[in-house]
Order: C-alpha cells, then structure tokens, then sequence
C-alpha cells in the first residue's frame, strides 16, 4: 500500500549537524526538512526519502551544518574603507581618518555599493544576519532585500551633522519613518544607533530610552569602548559611562552594548540586573589597542555576550567564523585559564546570543523546529580540518570561514558550492575597485 509523502521544499542530508539547542549536541547523518522557509523536522538521513517527498535534495557528505550566522556588530559599507587607516588607535584614527574621508565620501551610493561588498564577503563566510549601524540605512535596507539576508539595522544619532542628518532630531525623524517603513517586514529590523555615550549627549539618550520602550525596538551602542572614554566620563559627568546611561533608563533587555572592555565590577553589575546584552568584537579591540572585554567574567555572570566583527576599516575582514576563533583564544588568555569559552560556548556566542541580543531568538539563532531555515554548511573535508574528532572543534579553531560552501536564509539559498546566487560577485568586484581610485587619488 502506498500514501502520498508529504511535499516540502528542501532536503539537507549532512555529516554532522550542530544545532545548538540542545547543547553540546552533535548530530551524526541527519537531515533537516525545510518547508516555506522554517525547519520542519531534523530526521536520520537514512530513510528521509521515504518520509518527505522534497523538491530539491542537498547532500552534503563530509560538511557540518550549524545556524547562520549572527555578526552582532558592524558599519557594513566601511568596507570601502578597508585598510584605508590602519595602524591608528581609536581616537586617531576616528577624528584624523576616518571621519574626514567619511564627510568626504559617504552618499547613498557609497553605502548602497559598500553594503552590498559587506554582504558578499559575510555570505561567502557563513553569516545569515548581521547588525549594522551606519548613515543612510535606508541603502543598507534595500541591498539587504535585494540579498535576502537578514539584519537589524540601528540609524545613527549623533549631537553633529553628518551626510545624513543636521542632528538628533532630524535623525530620530529619519530613522522612525524608517522603521514605519518596515514594520512586519520579516528580513528587517530597525533599531535606534546612538553612536556612543561621548557623541551624544543626555537629552536625545533620554528621548531615545522613552521611545525604545514604548515602541519596544532594541538600542545599539558603543560602549565602554576605551579606558579614555571611561576616564572622560568620570571628569564631565561624575560617573562611568554605563552608570550614566543607567541613570538615563538606556540600560534595559533592549539595549546591545558594543566592546565593554575598560570594565570593573560595578558595570559587570550594572549589566546583571538591567539584562543589557555585551556584543563582543575582539579583532577590532585588540587592532585599535582599545582593551580587553572579559568575556568569560561576563558569560559566569549570566550576561549574554554575542559577537561582532565591527567594521572592516578596523578588523579588516567581516569573516565571523575568524573572530570565534579570536574570542576563544583571546577569553582564554584573559581569563588565564584555558578551559574559558569552549568550542561550543563559542559557537553559541556566534549563533543564539547574538539572535537573542537582537531580540530575534524565538526565529533563530538555533536549528530546532519551527525556527527559520537560517542555516550554514562548511565542508569539514579540508586538508587543513583532517582527521575530524570534535566538529565544533574543527569550526572555531581551523580556518572555517574559507570552507563556508552553502548558505540559506529563511530556506532560500544565497550560496551555492561557494557561489553567490543573490548577488553579482565581479560587480561588486568592479565597484569597489571604482571607490578605490576615487578615494585614493583625491
Ligand atoms: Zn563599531
């Protein structure tokens, strides 16, 4: 007697499967069952065939397959800027570099080409949603849809005019009408950006605290990012730069605060209790000389502690896999104990902490069922990952980010074997070659 198989959309057959929830869990010879972009069921490989009748069939024999990626922090169209200014400490490299050839260069269609190079190098490297931050995002907006990656997007606020606004009014004006535009919009977040506690001053922070709670949208800022800018506060303000926005209401579940490093046991504290997440970026912290964020102090606290590339005119690569590498290695050294931050710790901080410190974790950051089919294939098979005890091993500790070979969001496929299928890969090669000149020869 035969019965009709229930259709669905995608079958992926694969080596192994970490799924993150449940924990320290690896699966061997499985599938996944992707229907109208959600995970249907995660079944042995053996005999998926003769459960699900599925449109199309991926096997992926020697690969691991995790949730895409979350990189919890970056300014995507600085890519344009990629070793533009290196070799500078922050403060340097902020008022003499790049804030000038930002006044100088940046348009709508800077970002538009900048964004769309950021998006291909972070597909290519296994992420499926990142957090940005940077002027005319409503560009950055449309060179996602056009990808079909997903992000959250934070718009600037500062006290001073850029290219994209005269101040905090016309900014919050800006990126309100901006979130009307994507309210339900499944790809698109909208968050409020106030750039960091020394560029901007109490009345927008407060005004953006009220806001972020009636409307219930994340904050994203820099924080703690220096011992100068903890050093700066103290002098005008009287107190630490995390206690100030404590007192201002900007600490709360909502809030992502970016770098943390420069911190003591009262913002550890400050950090318990209002649920604020840390959003982590190692590369750039140890490039600038900006300090150490203690990840591994954080993480025994229970505070959730994602990760992030930052810009790739600080990094200079938006490769995540790279930057879970440099935060295992980096906690360890910190912590003086190498058993801080295991592989799959790390794994998480890459996946679900950085879902859920962008609000997002009941759709991803997991491979369970019902969750959105944001999932991340790399081949295991190098010669440089041989022989394969420990997957997760293999991930966060070798060069994974190179062996990235599939990628979906929402269970469409924006890489293939390597090969970008949302975007043209020699465009955006040509464009930022175009940049270069200009920028380079003016
Ligand atoms: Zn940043």
């Amino acid at each position: 007697m035969s019965t009709t198989l229930p259709d669905i959309d995608l079958l992926i057959k694969a080596r192994w499967i970490i799924p993150v929830i449940p924990e320290n869990r690896i699966l061997e010879n499985c599938a996944l069952a992707i229907h109208q972009g959600k995970i249907l069921a995660i079944i042995p490989a053996e005999g998926a065939e003769q459960r699900y009748h599925a449109r199309e069939i991926i096997n992926l024999g020697s690969h691991a397959v995790i949730p895409g990626l979350v990189n919890a922090h970056g300014h995507a169209a600085m890519s344009l800027l990629r070793g533009y200014a290196d070799d500078h400490p922050l403060h340097t490299w902020l008022n003499d570099h790049i804030w000038p050839a930002e006044g100088r260069w940046v348009s709508e269609d800077f970002v538009r080409d900048g964004t769309d190079l950021a998006i291909a190098e972070m597909i290519k490297t296994g992420t499926t949603c990142f957090a940005d931050m940077y002027f005319y995002p409503e560009q950055a907006a449309q060179a996602c849809l056009d990808a079909s990656i997903r992000c959250q997007l934070a718009f600037p606020i500062l006290d001073f005019p850029t290219a994209w606004g005269l101040g905090p009014d016309e900014y919050l004006s800006k990126g309100l009408s901006l979130h009307d535009t994507f309210r339900g919009n499944h790809l698109i977040n909208i968050a409020f950006g106030p750039h960091a506690p020394y560029t901007v001053s109490n009345a927008p922070l407060q005004k953006i605290a009220v806001l972020a709670h009636e409307m219930d949208m994340p904050i994203h800022i820099h924080l703690h990012e220096t011992a100068q800018e903890v050093s700066d506060s103290i002098k005008q303000y009287g107190c630490r730069p995390s206690q100030r926005l404590m007192d201002l209401g900007l600490l709360s579940p909502l809030t992502q605060t970016v770098h943390m490093t420069q911190i003591d046991d009262s913002d550890i504290h400050l950090l318990q209790t209002s649920g604020a997440h840390v959003i982590h970026c190692p590369e750039s912290n140890l490039k600038l000389a900006s300090g150490f964020c203690p990840v591994d102090r954080l993480i025994k606290a229970g505070v959730n502690v994602a990760i992030g590339t930052d810009g790739a005119a600080s990094n200079n690569d938006l490769d995540l896999f790279s930057e879970v590498k440099t935060a295992a290695l980096l906690a360890k050294a910190v912590a003086g104990d190498a058993t801080a931050l295991g592989a799959h710790t790390a794994l998480r901080m890459a996946t679900l902490n950085g879902a859920k410190a962008l609000g997002l974790e009941e759709y991803i950051g997991s491979l369970e069922i019902g969750k959105a089919a944001d999932i991340t294939a790399i081949d295991l098979g190098e010669l440089a990952m041989q022989p394969v005890y420990n997957p997760a091993s293999q991930l966060v500790y070798t060069h994974s980010g190179q062996a990235v070979t599939h990628v979906w969001v929402e269970g469409k496929c924006l890489l293939k074997n390597r090969e970008l299928q949302t975007l043209n890969e020699r465009e955006i090669l040509g464009k930022a070659n175009w940049w270069r000149k200009q920028i380079a020869t003016h």
